[in-house]
């Protein structure tokens, strides 16, 4: 995007549209160095193969901010492919789009991007970056090949094979490098997109097991009717990664608080389903007490230990990734007594 750090982006442990064959920032970083709240410098990591002691680079991945402040990161560096090429492919069933990425996976294919926009994410972009997108489609999968010509020509065939009897309903393949960012510049611009159609959006940020895609989408269907918000979805569907927008007003009283709740309800279905309430952009304050929503008390009680090993006083981003016991409780006790008072509700 346009504006992020590298600091932030090992502190997010960031992925996006090419993780899935590439991996996340965590596969790509070789050694962190960082200084802790007392100054002392700490190195995560080694250039050396078998480096004593133990291995904690994964730990200051995703650390959000919590153990120490990185300034110095050594990163793996990739060749960049010969050729990419993306498919396009139309479904008039968004259930069908989600059970394609699961086919394209189950085939053993790992796309270089695997994405896929739902019809108000279509109709927000379309007017705003004329993509050439599918104004009658449900949905849109973007799947891109790289490699060389020939595994890209051999990877766009075994992939248009398999949306083919997915039961798309239009295929199109990228021509040339300008149409592949035509392609994908929909896709990029589908937050600002949104943001002409509403005041004010929520973007979640939920990840789910990839054969459930299909059952969110429905879910986040009826969601969106019972809250009375309009929600466009973007995924990075290859790693099962969600970015519901959800859309309101808040100069109308109530309607971020109906915003927040919804955004709530997709994340503990997304644990639900056996996912998790952050992809790419971390817990932060706002998802804090949803840590109790995936963690058990436990769980949360060796988070709390593992940052005092770094930071005993907590003085690094207070208040941030990891809720305290006492609001734990609190907030497993509200869940319980809404539900209770709740009867049948989704
Ligand atoms: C429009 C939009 C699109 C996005 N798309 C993606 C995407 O495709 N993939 C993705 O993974 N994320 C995405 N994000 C989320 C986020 O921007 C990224 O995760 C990004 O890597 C964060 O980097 P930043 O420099 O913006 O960090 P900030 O937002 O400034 O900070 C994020 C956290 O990291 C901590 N931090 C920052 N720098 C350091 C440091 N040097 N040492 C220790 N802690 C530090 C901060 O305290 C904070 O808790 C998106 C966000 C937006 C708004």
């Amino acid at each position: 995007q346009i504006a992020c750090t590298i600091g932030g982006n090992v502190a997010e442990n960031a992925g996006g549209v090419h993780c899935l064959k590439y991996g996340l920032t965590v596969h790509n970083v070789l050694r962190v160095r960082g200084l802790t709240i007392e100054g002392d410098v700490v190195e995560f990591g080694s250039a050396a193969l078998d480096a004593a002691g133990y291995d904690l680079l994964a730990l200051i991945n995703g650390s959000e901010g919590l153990l120490a402040m990185i300034s110095e990161i050594t990163v793996r560096l990739t060749p960049k492919p010969e050729l990419a090429q993306v498919v396009i492919a139309s479904f008039a069933d968004v259930r069908k789009a989600g059970d394609a990425v699961a086919s394209i996976i189950g085939a053993g294919i790992i796309p270089a991007g695997l994405e896929m926009m739902d019809k108000k994410a279509i109709h927000a972009v379309e007017p705003y970056v004329n993509a050439g997108y599918d104004m009658n489609a449900e949905a849109i999968l973007l799947c891109e090949s790289d490699g060389t010509p020939e595994e890209v020509a051999e990877e766009i065939g075994r992939m248009t094979a398999v949306i083919e009897k997915s039961g798309a309903s239009m295929i199109r393949v990228s021509q040339n490098e300008a149409e592949r960012l035509k392609f994908w510049a929909g896709r990029k611009a589908a937050f600002p997109a949104v943001g002409r159609m509403t005041p004010d959006y929520l973007c979640m940020d939920g990840t789910i097991p990839r054969k459930h895609l299909a059952e969110m989408l429905e879910a986040i269907g009826h969601l969106s009717e019972k809250y009375g918000l309009r929600c466009a979805n973007v995924f990075h569907a290859g790693d099962g990664n969600l970015h519901p927008l959800i859309m309101y007003d808040a100069n109308q009283p109530g309607e971020l608080e109906r915003a927040a709740a919804f955004g709530a309800d997709i994340l503990e279905l997304s644990v639900r389903f056996g996912g998790t309430i952050t992809g790419e952009h971390g817990v932060g304050l706002e998802k804090v007490m949803l840590m109790a929503e995936q963690f058990s008390t436990a769980e949360i009680a060796a988070f709390h230990r593992l940052k005092a090993a770094f930071d005993e006083a907590g003085l690094l981003n207070p208040g941030k990734g990891i809720p305290t016991l006492a609001r734990c409780r609190e907030y497993t006790q509200a869940r319980a007594g809404s539900a209770a008072g709740a009867p049948g509700q989704a």
